[in-house]
This record gives C-alpha cells, structure tokens and sequence, in this order.
C-alpha cells in the first residue's frame, strides 16, 4: 500500500535496521524503542489487523521471533501485538513488537550484531 509506513520500509524507500528478511517477513529494529534491541516482526502482506492477514504470513512471524533470540541471547523479552485504535496501534500495518526485559544489573537490553 503507497501510503503507509513500514511498506516503505519494505521496498527499501524508508532506511531501517533490518534484522532478518524471507520472502514473507521483515524484522527490524523499532525507531523509538522502548529498550534496546526493541524489534519490529511484520508480515509484508498490507494489513492493518490481524484478521487481514493470511495464515501462511503469520505463521512465520513466530518462528522469526524465535530466530531473532537465539541469535541474540535474549532470554526475557515482552511479545506485543497491538491491534486496534483502543488497543493504541498507531501504524496500520499489523507488526509484533518484540521487546527486551533488560536485567537491571546488566544494562538497558540486549545488542543487535552490529548496532
Ligand atoms: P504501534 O503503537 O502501532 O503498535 O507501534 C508502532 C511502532 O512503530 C512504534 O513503536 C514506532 O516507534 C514504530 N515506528 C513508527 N514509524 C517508524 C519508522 O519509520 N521506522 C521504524 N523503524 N519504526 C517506526
């Protein structure tokens, strides 16, 4: 869809950190994260609710979460998928926050390759 934000980031005409890429999905970090390593799992299926997006791009999103932690080493982490105004989705396109809990006496969260 033209107009929206992480369908940019997609088609590579908005710049982001991109942490995995298959033919169905993009991980990259969150531009206001919420700790380090704050990541964005998104279907590249346009969709703005869960419910617009095919079973066969979903499914993926888990397995990449799964990627992106054992690459990582994060243990402890939020997985949030905001769904709806009311729920405060702000960016109409369905994306799953993957969130790092940082150990208060290791830091702020964990660290990309290369961030
Ligand atoms: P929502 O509230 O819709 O679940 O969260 C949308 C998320 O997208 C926010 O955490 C926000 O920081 C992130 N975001 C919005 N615009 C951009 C952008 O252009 N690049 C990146 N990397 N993240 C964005």
């Amino acid at each position: 869809m033209a107009a929206c934000i992480f369908c940019k980031i997609i088609k590579g005409d908005i710049p982001s950190f991109k942490l995995f890429e298959s033919d169905k999905v993009l991980a990259f970090l969150d531009i206001e994260p919420l700790s380090r390593g704050h990541a964005l799992v998104i279907p590249k299926h346009h969709g703005a609710k869960l419910t617009d997006i095919p079973d066969d791009q979903l499914s993926e999103i888990l397995p990449v979460v799964k990627k992106l932690a054992s690459a990582t080493g994060a243990e402890n982490y939020n997985l949030l998928q905001n769904n709806g105004r009311l729920a405060h989705q702000v960016v109409d396109h369905v994306h799953f926050h993957m969130i790092p809990k940082p150990n208060p006496e290791e830091g702020m969260g964990i660290s990309w390759p290369a961030q």
